[in-house]
C-alpha cells in the first residue's frame, strides 16, 4: 500500500523564515532593500534577465522559457552548491519586481529546492499540490519580509494607501496583506512591538508615527507631541506617514553640525574654534544651542536643543533662540525666493545647508 504525501502549505515556518531574513540583514526600516539580501549570504547571488541572457548568450525570450517563468526564480547551481535568483527586470512596475524577488528568497530561505529536488521550481515533475505548497509559502515569506506585520500593523495609519507608499507593493498586494493581517486582528492575533522584531523596527515606528507635514510651508518633521510647525509655527500641522516627503517638502536650511544639535561655527561671529565641552561660544559669549525662548523667559518649556533649522518651538509655538537673535531668515523668503528680491531689508545672511540625516529630527 502506497501513501498519498499530503503537502500543506507550513505559514508559521514562511513567516518564521521572514523574521530570521530580518534579523540576518539587521533590517530597521520599510522599504525592505530586497535587491541587495545577496550580500547577507556566501551561497546566494542576485541578478537580472538581462545579465543572464548575456552571460549565455541567449535572447531574453529564450531566457524565460528556459527559466519557466517570465518573472522570476530561484536558481540552485549543483555544482557550486549556490543560488542565483533571477529577475525579469522587465516587468511593469518596480513593486511587482520587488514581491518577486521577496518571493524568491522566500523559496532560497525555505529551501524548497532542497526539498523538491528541483535546480528550478516549476510546475514541471511537480504535482498541482507540491508546488502550491511551495507557491503560497513563497508568497506568504514575501509578505511577511516586505510588510513584517509588527511594522505596518502599529503604524497610526494602517491602512492599503500607507502599504503601498511604506512598502513599496502593489494595489493587489496591498490588499491583500491588509486584508489578511485584518483577518489576524480578528482572530485575535497581536504582533507586539516588545518583541526582538518589533524592537528592530521600534525607531522606525517612533519616525512615522509622530511625523508630521505643516499645510503652511510644507514642512515635513518628526516630533513626538509637536503641537506647532518648526518652520513656520502655523499649528495647521497635520500627520504625514511619508518621512522623507516627496518632491513637495521643503527643506529649510540650518547651521552644519558635529551631530549633536551643536553648531561647527558659531552662527553669531563664525568664530570655529568652539570648544566641544562648553555651550557657550569663547569669542562672543553666544549660547550655541538652538532652544525655545519660552524656557529663557520663565523656564515655562523644554530646554531640549532643537536642530539648527528650527525657528518655533514645536510644543509651545515661541521662536526658538537661533530665528528670536536673527540667525534663521522667515521661511517665506525660502519659499518664496522671488518676492524678497527688491527687500531692502531681506537678510544677506547665508546659512549652511546641512545634511540630510540630520533634517528633521
Ligand atoms: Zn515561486
Ligand atoms: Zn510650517
Ligand atoms: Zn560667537
Ligand atoms: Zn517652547
Amino acid at each position: 500500500m502506497t501513501m498519498k504525501r499530503i503537502f500543506k502549505p507550513n505559514f508559521k515556518k514562511a513567516e518564521n523564515a521572514a523574521i530570521e531574513l530580518h534579523s540576518i540583514a539587521k533590517t530597521k526600516e520599510l522599504p525592505v532593500k530586497v535587491r541587495k539580501m545577496d550580500k547577507f549570504f556566501d551561497d546566494l547571488t542576485i541578478k537580472k534577465y538581462s545579465w543572464y541572457a548575456k552571460e549565455w548568450e541567449m535572447t531574453l525570450e529564450e531566457v524565460i522559457e528556459y527559466l519557466g517563468s517570465d518573472e522570476g526564480c530561484c536558481f540552485y547551481l549543483k555544482q557550486f552548491d549556490s543560488y542565483l535568483i533571477l529577475y525579469n527586470e522587465n516587468i511593469d512596475t518596480n513593486e511587482r519586481i520587488r514581491w518577486t524577488i521577496a518571493h524568491e528568497l522566500g523559496h532560497y530561505m525555505l529551501k524548497h529546492n532542497t526539498k523538491s529536488k528541483r535546480a528550478i521550481l516549476g510546475r514541471g515533475g511537480l504535482s498541482d499540490e507540491e508546488y502550491d505548497m511551495y507557491e503560497k509559502e513563497a508568497n506568504c515569506f514575501a509578505r511577511n519580509l516586505l510588510a513584517p506585520p509588527v511594522a505596518v500593523t502599529n503604524l497610526n495609519v494602517f491602512s492599503t494607501d500607507s502599504l503601498i507608499h511604506i512598502c513599496k507593493i502593489s494595489l493587489e498586494a496591498a490588499n491583500n496583506t491588509y486584508n489578511f493581517y485584518d483577518n489576524g486582528f480578528r482572530m485575535g492575533k497581536t504582533y507586539n512591538t516588545t518583541s526582538k522584531i518589533g524592537r528592530q523596527f521600534s525607531g522606525f515606528l517612533n519616525k512615522v508615527n509622530n511625523n508630521k507635514r505643516c499645510d503652511n510651508c510644507e514642512m515635513n518633521f518628526s516630533i513626538k507631541n509637536s503641537n506647532y510647525c518648526v518652520v513656520c509655527g502655523s499649528g495647521n500641522i497635520s500627520h504625514n506617514y511619508l518621512i522623507k516627503g516627496e518632491d513637495a517638502d521643503m527643506i529649510y536650511p540650518g547651521y552644519a553640525t558635529n551631530g549633536n544639535h551643536k553648531p561647527i561655527t558659531c552662527p553669531r561671529c563664525e568664530n570655529e574654534e568652539i570648544n566641544i565641552n562648553g555651550n557657550y561660544c569663547s569669542t562672543c559669549g553666544f549660547y550655541l544651542l538652538n532652544t525655545c525662548t519660552n524656557n529663557l523667559h520663565d523656564q515655562s518649556c523644554t530646554d531640549d536643543p532643537m536642530p539648527t533649522n528650527i525657528r518655533f518651538c514645536p510644543y509651545c509655538g515661541a521662536q526658538s533662540t537661533y530665528y528670536y537673535n536673527g540667525l534663521l531668515v522667515n521661511w517665506e523668503q525660502i519659499k518664496f525666493p522671488e518676492r524678497n528680491k527688491e527687500d531692502p531689508f531681506a537678510s544677506n545672511n547665508t546659512p549652511i545647508y546641512i545634511s540630510e540625516d540630520e533634517l528633521p529630527f
